[in-house]
């Protein structure tokens, strides 16, 4: 044992390289947020759409080809969200509790996952607040900063309930 360990914690110095392919579809969408512009799959079936699409839709089992890509506003509703509250290990950049949720865009069928939120306290954050894209400057990796309240109502939490993860 070290003489920093507290029963807790262990040192353990670690390093993992991995690399994944993305789909065509994830390209595609990667493409298009970079342009800020959120393009999602509509099912030509069920009508579902789906941000990002995978090129199918799962429920009706057929494939979403490109007359079935929309573009949809940036702006939804938060349908379910975690604070997260960040180690403070070596090198760690998260210094303070931030929040992601889960979002429901204007006209998507299915919550887009593991969104950051900003411009809140995590405490003020609620099922059914109403949000908006924060583009992030040109170059960063990721093209959403965060989403942040758009001012508008809250959408009643019992008109969102069957899209919480
Ligand atoms: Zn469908």
């Amino acid at each position: 044992m070290s003489e920093t360990d507290d029963g807790n914690f262990m040192k353990q110095v670690v390093s993992v390289e991995y690399d994944t392919k993305p789909s065509p579809q994830q390209v595609a969408y990667a493409k298009d947020l970079a342009r800020h512009r959120i393009v999602g799959q509509r099912c030509p079936e069920c009508a579902l759409t789906y941000v990002p699409g995978s090129g199918y839709c799962p429920i009706c089992a057929v494939a979403i080809g490109a007359d079935g890509h929309v573009e949809l506003e940036a702006r939804g509703t938060v349908t379910t969200f975690t604070v997260v509250n960040p180690v403070q290990y070596k090198g760690q950049q998260e210094k303070s509790p931030y929040v992601v949720a889960a979002i429901l865009l204007d006209g998507a069928g299915v919550a887009l996952g593991h969104q950051r939120l900003g411009e809140v306290e995590p405490d003020d954050v609620r099922i059914g607040m109403r949000v908006e894209v924060e583009w992030a400057e040109a170059g960063a990796a990721n093209p959403i900063a965060h989403w942040g309240p758009n001012g508008e109502p809250d959408v009643p939490a019992d008109q969102v309930q069957e899209h919480v993860l």
